[in-house]
């Protein structure tokens, strides 16, 4: 029987020209990401609070089996409480560990006071508890072409330091030739994540340097204070070392600029932004059809149309997947994150964009 179909259907492929080939393998290729990327249970192995707003999740999946590998730099996606669309809210979390065969993801999240996923998370995701994650992905990552540079450089604020923890995790397991240097910056000493770690680190393998930053506290434990400079990045650095950020927007553009202003060229600048920060939308009205919402306080123009429950798509929420697309039909916005795609007249995305005026939008 199997024989018969496997005939069938060499005799129909046969008869496909080469552009029919081509259509009909890209369909195919699509159908199977979307199928990797499905929703899948994961038991929340355990769980360890940090801080009353930073926790982390082991993740195992259910029923077990072999997790595939990633690459150090990686998100998973967790889909946290329905919309009123009936579809669950999702959002990323960079994976906290590398390792070569993982059993299990670490995940290290921030609850933000008025986040819709992330205090979710805070409250349902206990240990025991079952949580749907799609598999690892992400383009921002350290790999094999990066360790020919003579220094690599990572830079993690607050809890970016989750990707870039992955990644000094696999620069070790590689034997990186070169010198690494992290530096993380953080508010106070306690929201240093993985300090302890990272000391550890730092005394059992010569080509790893550590430096924290504390923004705001007298330090207690020797660390640096005070604001992070491209300057002392570039004194470790220079022009020929990979550097990774993941901070937040504005230290990131400030950094990202000194750097190229020292003679990094942007081959070597890599970073990843979780999402706009900066003072938010003003008082302006947002319209769509019939529904009118102030948008005063709200992040982005994303945030406003979920609070009007619009059935606006997103995904990366940083300007990158270019999911929540949105049309300005009267007034002004405003990027507060440079898309990474350049857009159509008068399109922009939501997740990027703040009112300068009243705005009418369509979707
Ligand atoms: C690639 C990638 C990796 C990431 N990795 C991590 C990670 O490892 N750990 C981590 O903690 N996060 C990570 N994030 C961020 C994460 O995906 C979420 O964006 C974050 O948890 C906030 O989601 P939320 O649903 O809780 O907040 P949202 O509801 O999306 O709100 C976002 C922000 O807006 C504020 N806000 C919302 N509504 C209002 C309002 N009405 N008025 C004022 N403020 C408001 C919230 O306080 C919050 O700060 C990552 C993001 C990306 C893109």
């Amino acid at each position: 029987m199997l024989t018969v179909l496997l005939v069938l259907c060499g005799l129909g492929l046969a008869w496909l020209t080469g552009l029919e080939l081509l259509v009909l393998g890209r369909f195919l290729v699509q159908r199977w990401q979307h199928y990797r990327q499905r929703l899948r249970p994961f038991r929340v192995a355990a769980r360890r609070d940090f801080t009353p707003d930073l926790f982390e999740l082991v993740l195992e999946p259910l029923p077990s089996f072999n997790l595939p590998a990633f690459i150090p730099g990686q998100f998973l996606t967790l889909a946290g409480p329905l919309l009123p669309s009936g579809k669950p809210a999702e959002r990323r979390y960079s994976l906290a560990a590398w390792q070569p065969h993982p059993q299990r993801y670490v995940l290290c999240i921030k609850r933000e006071p008025k986040g819709r996923v992330s205090r979710w998370l805070h409250t349902q995701a206990l240990a025991g508890t079952t949580l749907q994650c799609r598999l690892p992905r992400g383009e921002f990552v350290v790999e094999q072409h990066h360790l020919q540079a003579p220094a690599i450089v990572l830079v993690g604020g607050g809890v970016g330091i989750t990707p870039v923890k992955a990644m000094l995790e696999w620069l070790r397991h590689r034997h990186y030739r070169g010198q690494v240097y992290l530096y993380q910056s953080a508010r106070g000493e306690g929201d240093l994540l993985y300090y302890d770690e990272f000391q550890r680190q730092a005394a059992t393998w010569s080509h790893f340097q550590y430096r924290p930053f504390l923004s705001r506290e007298q330090p207690l434990r020797g660390e640096q204070q005070g604001r992070l400079s491209a300057a002392t990045l570039f004194s470790g650095g220079g022009t020929d070392a990979h550097y990774f950020f993941c901070a937040a927007q504005l230290m990131t553009d400030e950094l990202v600029a000194g750097l190229q202003g020292c003679g990094v060229p942007a081959s070597r600048l890599h970073f990843e932004l979780f999402a706009a920060s900066g003072s938010g939308c003003g008082p302006f009205d947002v319209t769509v059809d019939q529904h009118t919402l102030n948008a005063e306080g709200y992040p982005t123009l994303l945030h406003v149309l979920e609070a009007m429950n619009l059935p606006v798509e997103s995904d990366c929420r940083a300007g990158t997947c270019g999911r929540c697309q949105v049309k300005l039909e009267a007034g002004q916005l405003r990027n507060v994150i440079s898309p990474e795609s350049p857009l159509p007249d008068a399109t922009w995305l939501a997740c990027c964009a703040v009112p300068e005026s009243p705005v009418r939008i369509s979707l």
